[in-house]
């Protein structure tokens, strides 16, 4: 799905921040405006979709956009696509793919992995918590770097 969406109790959509990003939704490039958020005057809905469109204008004015270099990435050796990470994941940041392995017996074996599409991704962490293979590591705060740490505490 493109747009993990929040939904509120009525089935309304929810804004990323209600005071910060009151016209984002959570996944990123995805802006909100208008009755999906709940019932609005229509200068409301109008001034809304002006943010909206002065914020895709933004985006698309640069010649290149930087992103969060803490994003998760899946080993693809030891991903067995059983999709946990993907059910977690709050932005939907993640698909998988079809990807052709060689294996130790010259065969090829055909798999599905999971894929992070990193300009999506915000880092939560959640898929690395969720996966039961430990395929999935987060940039800068990989396993091995938060186990490092504990073990350095607990001395
Ligand atoms: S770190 Fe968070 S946002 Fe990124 S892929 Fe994992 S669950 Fe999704
Ligand atoms: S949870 Fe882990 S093993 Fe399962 S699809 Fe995601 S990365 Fe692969």
């Amino acid at each position: 799905t493109m747009l993990t969406a929040s939904m509120d109790t009525n089935d309304f959509f929810t804004e990323a921040h209600p005071k910060l990003r009151p016209v984002e939704s959570p996944t990123a490039g995805v802006f909100l405006s208008g009755m999906c958020q709940g019932p609005k005057d229509i200068p409301e809905t109008v001034s809304q979709a002006s943010a909206c469109a002065a914020k895709v204008i933004g985006l698309l004015v640069k010649d290149k956009l930087t992103c969060n270099p803490c994003v998760a990435h899946s080993d693809e050796m030891m991903c067995n696509g059983c999709s946990s990470c993907e059910k977690v994941c709050p932005y939907g940041a993640i698909t998988y793919q079809e990807k052709e392995f060689r294996m130790p017996d010259r065969t090829t074996q055909i798999r599905r992995v999971a894929s992070v599409n990193p300009a999506v991704c915000q880092g939560c962490g959640a898929c690395t918590v969720a996966c039961p293979s430990g395929a999935m590591d987060l940039n800068g705060f990989s396993n091995k770097q938060i186990m490092a740490e504990v073990d350095a505490i607990c001395k």
